[in-house]
């Protein structure tokens, strides 16, 4: 793994460890998060939250785009897109909390008010757009997917209609599906 992956993955368990500080209070429910670094395409980094089915704890996936990790020797990532990226997180974890008011919960959504409070308390500007200048990239398998084992999976724009449509596939190797809640981010 490179220094700057390193870095990265030390920066977001630290505004992980934040979370009982929130502003907005994060349900205590147990949460895991990956992370992955090979997003492609032209979003800076992508964040997903989806419940767990068994136990209703939140699994939470970042990626980042190795180019985007780049700029500035990194420090954009670490400044920029890792507290944006975490408070997506925080922000879903309100967001998919029931029992909050609804208008924190709606607030809580995409980049909407309550994203923006905690991306500013992570240390984020809480800007939206990505000024870095990514290139879209030709990519002949632009669906990036988590299966179940964690593994990511590229897969073609076919294999995606058919995930979409409630096909599953199997990753050979540890025998973990992909199904259409592991889809985490699609190139430009
Ligand atoms: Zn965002």
């Amino acid at each position: 793994m490179s220094n700057i992956n390193k870095l990265i993955e030390q920066r977001v368990a630290a505004l992980f460890g934040r979370i009982g500080e929130c502003p907005i209070e994060v349900p205590k429910v147990p949460f895991s998060y990956n992370l992955c670094f090979n997003i492609r395409g032209l979003k800076a980094g992508v964040c997903k939250v989806r419940r767990n089915p068994i136990d209703s704890s939140y699994i939470i996936t970042i990626g980042f785009n190795a180019k985007a990790l780049a700029v500035d020797d990194g420090r954009f990532a670490l400044n920029e897109i890792v507290p944006h990226e975490v408070a997506h997180a925080l922000a879903s974890m309100v967001h998919l909390d029931l029992t909050r008011p609804r208008w924190v919960r709606i607030g809580c959504k995409g980049h909407g008010p309550g994203w923006k409070r905690i991306a500013q308390w992570l240390g984020a500007t809480g800007k939206t757009t990505c000024s870095i200048g990514l290139q879209p990239s030709r990519n002949t398998r632009p669906y990036l997917y988590i299966a179940s084992c964690g593994t990511e999976a590229r897969l073609t724009k076919g294999q995606h209609q058919k995930v979409a449509a409630g096909l599953r596939f199997t990753v050979k190797k540890t025998g973990g599906k992909i199904s259409k809640e592991g889809l985490i981010s699609v190139a430009a």
